[in-house]
């Protein structure tokens, strides 16, 4: 089906792994797991108007489709290998949908080529406007980062920072001041352009007790660690690392609940034993993301987060949604 658009996205990938044995083109791909290694496989889709704003460019789009999947493999402490990609889209003029494709295989193709993954196929289809990349990654047996294994008195730490990408969310629109565009073009990268955190997850083998990449925010997906480790969470609000755009694009408060709510981050969320903090602390920041230590791992279940004045703030008393406060900056 759409050969014209399949070969389109197979002219723009063309990354060369030698275990991909036979690539686009046939029924089934044929790959070569290398002797003695797991394969770590995950699947997300993005669907128009639910996953990313009408109006997102195309290289973008398929940048963001690939990313979302290796930060799943981040957080598994995978090296990322092959992927497919499931493509479907409306109906366009064809020379609009030609221009379509090409800037989302272009996108997709920038992020596979930075980590050496292979479009090994995938399907093309018409409908809403909808990507499913799945992706394969490799891991030694037995070292995979898990959600479940946090223990209390571990610490918890987070990647780079949060909040950027809800914010930016909320500021498409371009501003009249030189200072506020400059810093809504930085949040709106960090919305578009996520980078995920590869060479983190790899780095945390063998020392981190579970991790979790922030994909949902990071109370949601801190509080799935917390269950799959049967144990809780101390977070201080202090203690979340905020970029300057961020705190210059809104209030302090605002900031806050964009970092512990507002999801599509792709940061790596992730708990060690005290002993190795240290060390940890310091690889990741000569990776260039660095990791700061938010909070630490609790026997009573549930994510606390300790307010700015120590007091104790829940979700049902703060609401965690109060975008509507500081949309219109
Ligand atoms: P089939 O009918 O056997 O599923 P298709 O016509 O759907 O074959 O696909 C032909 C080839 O192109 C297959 O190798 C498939 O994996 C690949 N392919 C289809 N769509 C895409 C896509 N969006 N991205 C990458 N490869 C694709
Ligand atoms: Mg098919």
């Amino acid at each position: 089906m759409e050969f014209r658009l399949i070969d389109r996205i197979h002219a723009r990938t063309a990354q060369v792994r030698e275990d991909v044995r036979l690539g686009i083109g046939d029924d089934a791909a044929l790959l070569a797991v290398p002797a003695g290694q797991e394969l770590a496989v995950a699947i997300d889709t993005l669907v128009e108007g639910v996953h990313f704003p009408h109006g997102t460019a195309p290289a973008d789009i398929g940048w963001k489709a690939l990313a979302v999947n290796l930060s799943d493999l981040a957080a598994m402490g995978a090296t990322p290998a092959w992927a497919l990609l499931a493509l479907t889209l409306p109906e366009l003029p064809a020379a609009a949908q030609a221009a379509r494709v090409d800037g989302l295989a272009d996108g997709f193709a920038q992020l596979a080529q930075a980590y050496g993954v292979a479009l090994v196929g995938g399907d093309t289809t018409r409908g809403p406007f909808t990507l499913s990349v799945a992706v394969h990654g490799f891991v030694p047996p037995g070292q995979a980062l898990r959600r479940d294994g946090a223990r209390a008195g571990d610490l918890v730490f987070v990647t780079g920072t949060l909040g950027d990408a809800a914010a930016g969310l909320q500021r498409l629109a371009p501003s009249t001041d030189p200072d506020e565009e400059k810093r809504r073009g930085f949040l709106r990268a960090r919305l578009n352009r996520p980078q995920p955190r590869v060479a983190a997850g790899l780095s945390l083998r063998g020392r981190a007790s579970a991790c979790i990449d922030v994909s949902d925010g990071l109370l949601a997906d801190l509080g799935h660690l917390c269950t799959a480790s049967a144990v809780g969470a101390e977070i201080e609000v202090e203690r979340l690392p905020l970029s300057s755009a961020l705190l210059g694009s809104c209030d302090e408060a605002a900031a806050h609940d964009y970092a512990l709510a507002g999801g599509d981050d792709y940061e790596l969320c992730f708990t060690v034993p005290p002993a190795l903090a240290g060390e940890v602390q310091a690889d990741l920041a000569r990776l260039g993301c660095g990791a700061t230590r938010i909070g630490r791992i609790v026997e009573a279940p549930g994510v606390r987060v300790c307010g700015t004045e120590g007091e104790w703030l829940t979700p049902a008393r703060r609401g965690w949604d109060h975008f509507a406060d500081d949309a219109a900056r």
